[in-house]
């Protein structure tokens, strides 16, 4: 089965609403923003992308996008499935920060509540337990290890409450 992370699985024959300035104005404040216009779609960062099979939209077109104004760009895979990878900035012949307006994109789209659920399961059990994945004693004794140290949960929730990670602010 196919699986995607945004709300749509393709653009194709989407109908968008307008084409909103403020949104590209917004964009353009984000760390790397200030480049934007200067994409001239020529697809070179979408040709080294190594998740290009696997998103919704090209990373090209994802700078479409933010030029046209099209929040929708908040939705898409891309955003998300993104690996930091940095080589479509390394390729970019205008040299835009695209990787560095992803990183601002995922953060504007978190503080819209669009999140994938991965994400939000993932923070909850940091929440809960402090650890993303229970460490086995086993294991770590096979690889000659000393025991988990422990640590105080609260000190964890601290750092949560303070960074405000446990809320969305939905639109
Ligand atoms: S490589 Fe740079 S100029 Fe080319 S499409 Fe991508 S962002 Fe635009
Ligand atoms: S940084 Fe993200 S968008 Fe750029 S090439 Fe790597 S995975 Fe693709």
């Amino acid at each position: 089965m196919e699986e995607t992370w945004g709300q749509f699985k393709t653009f194709e024959g989407a109908k968008f609403e307008v084409l909103n300035p403020n949104f590209t104005r917004e964009v353009s404040g984000l760390i790397g923003g200030q480049d934007l216009t200067a994409c001239f779609q020529c697809a070179k960062c979408s040709a080294g992308c190594p998740v290009s099979d696997k998103v919704n939209i090209q990373v090209h077109e994802l700078m479409r996008m933010l030029l046209f104004g099209l929040k929708e760009v908040l939705q898409t895979d891309m955003v998300w499935l993104c690996t930091t990878c940095y080589t479509c900035q390394e390729r970019c012949p205008q040299g835009i920060s695209i990787t560095d307006i992803i990183f601002g994109l995922k953060n504007m789209a978190f503080r819209r509540g669009i999140a994938p659920p991965g994400y939000l399961a993932a923070r909850k059990g940091l929440y809960d337990t402090g650890r993303l994945y229970e460490p086995t004693d086993w294991e770590r004794e096979d690889l000659g290890l000393d025991e988990v140290p422990e640590f105080d949960i609260n000190d964890i929730r601290k750092m949560f409450d303070k960074t405000g990670l446990m809320k969305l602010e939905e639109e």
